[in-house]
């Protein structure tokens, strides 16, 4: 049933919930209420079914991964069934760490028994007893609610020994990330778990469905990717598949945030193109000034402009457009934003997370930084920008991991879309977007 504001309001009108159905239903602290709206059923159904139902529905729906890459969730599972060393691991990767980023946290603190659910699911499928939920300790809540879920679901024997009267065992633990953003990379991941400091493995490593935490065979999906996945057994992988695009199926959810009248989060059919996202789910502009750009996958992603509006949200348009889909910011920018100083804010962040192991990663971006610094700050010289694209593009192209991998992604963007903006900074040491045309000093 829905709540009568949800079809009054454009930006619930347009919307399609489905990891976000029951929020506002149900209490998430009570798992009685998870149970009446067909909680747990979906495991209950697997457990009679077996795995091979799983894997069907998996990949009748076509899921790819919600982390960010997209890599179809069917082909991990799969492997993960097939890989033959044990004990065997789940992995939650709930280290959300993009700057204006919360949608992982909504569905932990929302619904956190359809990620448990999603998590026992997936160790029935692969022959895992054991599931660990990387969850950042900045979330304070989001672990008390994971926790208090765990702890019902166990006194209800939905997870712990022999659920459900079965001969499958599956327990889950919490693990509090340290707050670095890199950690969210696979293998760093399982670096931390492990006691060791977070650190991405180096190249050529083995796919960590064959050799994850503990060397050993590990399933690692993100909060999302989990999440709907109880919904996928109990409506049918079919009915999820009918919703969005050819190749990106399901929905999209992203955390709508900057210069638009509502912003918050949505969760839209994959297709849904960004001027639906910032003029009819967002509401429009805040005030009198036009849209000028729209940031999609945080400091991975890119800026894209308004002749670029008309492009639908899924994993392969947001690429060829010159951004991503990430893990689902949306960052609205009106014209008063300068967009060198974008860049320069989000290289700063990247920067300052880089592990530093990778030279091009530590030192590339740091160069690049002290550039737009100077740009900025009206100290930019001619060559500036040419210097910017090529270590731009050795960065992205000579960095281990993919922290280091996209850290370019919003400088090139924005000299792509906005290089006159670039070059005004440059030329006339002002900056055409700022009122005040100050140019900020460090
Ligand atoms: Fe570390 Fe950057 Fe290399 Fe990734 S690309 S491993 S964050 S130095």
């Amino acid at each position: 049933k829905e709540l009568p504001y949800l079809d009054e309001k454009p930006e619930f009108a347009r919307q399609k919930r489905i990891l976000f159905a029951s929020f506002g239903f149900t209490d998430p602290t009570n798992i009685e209420h998870y149970l009446v709206h067909d909680g747990y059923l979906a495991l209950e159904k697997s457990l009679q079914e077996g795995p091979d139902m799983v894997l069907t529905e998996i990949k009748k729906s076509a899921l790819r991964g919600r982390g960010g890459g997209g890599f179809p969730a069917a082909r991990k599972w799969e492997a993960g069934r097939k890989a033959t060393g044990h004990p065997k691991y789940v992995v939650c990767n709930a280290d959300e760490g993009d700057p204006g980023a919360f949608m992982d946290r909504s569905v932990l603190e929302g619904d956190p028994h359809a990620v448990l659910e999603g998590m026992a699911i997936a160790g029935l499928t692969i022959g895992s007893e054991k599931g660990y939920i990387y969850v950042r300790a900045e979330y304070p809540l989001a672990i008390a609610r994971l926790q208090n879920a765990i702890d019902q679901a166990k006194e209800k024997n939905l997870l712990g020994a022999n659920i459900l009267g079965t001969d499958f065992s599956f327990d889950i633990e919490l693990f509090q990330g340290a707050g670095a953003f890199v950690c969210g990379e696979s293998t760093a991941l399982t670096q931390s778990i492990q006691g060791y400091r977070g650190m991405p493995k180096a190249s050529p490593r083995p796919r960590t469905t064959d050799e994850g935490l503990f060397d050993k065979p590990t399933l690692l999906n993100n909060v999302k990717t989990f999440a709907y996945v109880p919904k996928i057994i109990n409506s049918g992988g079919e009915s999820f598949a009918a919703i969005g695009t050819e190749k990106s199926k399901g929905t999209a959810v992203f955390a709508l945030t900057g210069m638009v009248k509502h912003c918050g989060l949505i969760e839209v059919p994959m297709g849904t193109t960004l001027r639906e996202i910032v003029f009819e789910l967002g509401g429009g502009m805040v005030g009198e000034s036009p849209f000028k750009a729209i940031q999609s996958g945080g400091p991975s992603g890119g800026c894209l402009p308004a002749h670029t509006l008309d492009t639908p949200v899924d994993y392969d348009s947001l690429v060829s457009a010159g951004a991503m889909m990430g893990s689902g910011g949306l960052v609205v920018m009106d014209e008063s934003t300068c967009m060198v100083d974008i860049a320069r804010y989000f290289l700063d962040f990247t920067q300052k997370e880089s592990c530093g192991q990778c030279t091009l990663c530590k030192l590339g971006t740091k160069q690049m930084l002290n550039i737009l610094e100077d740009i900025v700050a009206g100290r930019g010289k001619e060559g500036d920008i040419e210097l910017l694209l090529e270590v731009g593009e050795a960065v992205n192209a000579g960095s281990l991991c993919g922290l280091g991998k996209s850290a370019a992604n919003p400088v090139l963007t924005t000299i792509k879309y906005f290089r006159d903006e670039y070059e005004a900074h440059i030329r006339d040491k002002a900056c055409p977007a700022c009122a005040c045309k100050d140019l900020i000093s460090f």
